[in-house]
């Protein structure tokens, strides 16, 4: 460990003579106030943990670069997206479910959170290892994630909450096959893909428009766990998707993700088969080639992983000139969260810790103090806009495109046609092997085994409405009735779930 300190000292720099024995009266007697340095020892001691984030606890993360490779200019006008141009970034990968302290290899989505060191400031691209999500409302995701968690009463891991909710919500079925195929247990961080999973803006320097997805594509090729596999290394080795991502770097075997986009011009998304808003479809292939752009490397461990993995903190509303929310609802729901979490965990400073920090466009705003403003918090410069005293003013050409709205105010679902369970059906009968749809359907067997019988029978429905087979074969392992799944798979949602109430 680097250390070039001779002497210890306080946190206030004072040299300490003796930091094995405590100041007491006497060699057996009780120990004295007076010995500040352990009153500091401990007293900071008692406060080294911050909150837990309450998604995405469990984390690693690594230095490296992005580096554009293709000309885009007709997409965006964002400056790191030049063909040619290398960008330092900070990626970090996590579970989402578990605790700090839980296992790499839990059956979970995997978070992908990039943050890119641009020279207009910090772009923060916030995915995950899928390209889906499990709801599409941002409404719905503390009741969703409270399901992931741990039941109130018996702090247990529950399977009634977890299937009550999601064969309750439909919508879910494409992440749910997703995640229970062994997608769910990815080998390791450098084995998975990343995928912004919403629709995103690009904007040109001419204005024009275009609907975008992103997809790193592992450099690594996809390697999965099967649940047994799974299992065997959440006792073997708790933490090692972590170990991988340290030693991989540390050994020089820098992990890379290819970047392929699909793009999309404006009115094209708009007039798209599938609600291009929705979180819970993908754009087939077939209908938009992605294209390669780029390729992103980590190369460099952190020195220390509370300062730069724990407190680091992405945010989906850090945007650069060219790229800009669309109107999916669950990412203008992230747009708030994720800063107002990050206030609360780490203060509303956050921005002033080193790995959060806009390396190449320094802060100019006019937000001032708070707790841990640790710089001269704009000096003795104007801290009011308009001002005449030379202040930074906003620059009209960075403005993204006005984009027009419509509609009444009110509380709405998505006015699409589209049915939640094709693209899931597709992915099942479709993209998989039958050694894929064998370990998926075991993998949710043995799951939703946990669940009331009435909660099975409601979740096999939802199975069956996504193909036959699939509801078929689910059924058949948890030894449920196929007629009275198919029964109930011919019902309304709302029928559904009052056949099958407690
Ligand atoms: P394609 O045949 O063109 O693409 C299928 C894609 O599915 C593959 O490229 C791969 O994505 C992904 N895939 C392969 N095996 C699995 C698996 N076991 N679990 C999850 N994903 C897998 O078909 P379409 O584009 O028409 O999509 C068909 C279905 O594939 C979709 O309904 C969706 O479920 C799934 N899919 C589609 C993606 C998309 O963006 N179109 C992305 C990922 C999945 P990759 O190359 O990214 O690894």
């Amino acid at each position: 460990m680097a250390n070039d300190k001779k002497t210890l000292t306080t946190a206030f720099g004072a040299p300490v003579g003796d930091d094995l024995n405590s100041h007491t009266a006497g060699a057996r007697g009780p120990v004295l106030m007076q010995d500040v340095h352990l009153l500091e020892k401990l007293g900071h001691f008692d406060r080294e943990r911050i909150p837990e984030r309450v998604v995405h606890a469990k984390g690693a993360g690594a230095y490296g670069y992005f580096e554009c490779t293709a000309d885009v200019s007709q997409y965006t006008r964002a400056g790191f997206l030049t063909k040619g141009k290398k960008t330092d970034v900070f990626a970090r990968f996590s579970t989402v479910g578990g605790e700090k302290g839980s296992a790499d290899a839990e059956r979970d989505p995997r978070g992908f959170a990039v943050k890119f060191y641009t020279e207009e400031g910090n772009y923060d691209l916030v995915g995950n290892n899928t390209p889906v999500f499990f709801i599409r409302d941002p409404l719905k995701f503390p009741d969703f994630i409270h399901t992931q968690k741990r039941n109130p009463k018996t702090n247990l891991k529950d399977a009634d909450m977890f299937w009550d909710f999601l064969s309750l919500t439909p919508e879910s079925i494409h992440q749910v096959t997703v995640l229970f195929s062994d997608r769910g247990t990815p080998a390791t961080y450098r084995n998975m893909n990343g995928y912004s999973s919403h629709t995103y803006l690009w904007y040109n320097a001419a204005g024009e428009k275009f609907w975008v997805q992103y997809h790193f594509k592992t450099d690594q090729g996809i390697k999965n766990f099967t649940r047994q596999e799974a299992a065997a290394m959440r006792s073997a080795d708790p933490d090692h998707a972590t170990r991988d991502l340290f030693q991989a770097i540390e050994q020089g075997d820098s992990p890379s993700w290819t970047l392929e986009m699909q793009i999309m011009p404006y009115e094209q998304g708009l007039n798209y088969r599938y609600d291009i808003f929705d979180i819970t479809k993908v754009w087939p292939h077939a209908d938009v080639p992605p294209i390669v752009i780029g390729k992103m490397v980590l190369n460099r461990n952190p020195e220390n992983y509370f300062a730069e993995v724990e407190q680091a903190a992405f945010n989906p509303s850090n945007f650069v000139p060219g790229i800009a929310p669309s109107a999916d609802k669950m990412l203008q729901g992230r747009l708030f969260s994720y800063h107002d979490t990050h206030i609360h965990r780490l203060g509303s400073n956050y921005h002033l810790i080193p790995v959060n920090s806009p390396k190449h466009r320094p802060e100019a705003s006019y937000q001032r103090d708070g707790a841990m403003r640790v710089d001269n918090g704009g000096g003795s410069g104007p801290n009011y806009w308009p001002n005449s005293f030379n202040g930074p003013g906003p620059d009209p050409d960075v403005r993204a495109p006005f984009l027009p709205v419509e509609g009444v105010a009110g509380p709405q679902p998505y006015p699409h046609p589209n049915d939640d369970f094709e693209q899931a059906g597709a992915l099942y009968s479709k993209v998989m092997t039958d050694e894929d749809r064998t370990n998926l359907v075991g993998n949710i067997v043995e799951h939703l085994a946990g669940a009331q019988r009435r909660i099975q029978l409601r979740q096999a429905a939802v199975f069956y409405k996504a193909h036959p087979e699939y509801g078929t074969r689910v059924a058949e392992g948890l030894g449920l009735p196929v007629e009275e799944v198919q029964r109930l798979a011919a019902m309304t949602s709302e029928e559904r779930a009052k056949a099958t109430a407690a």
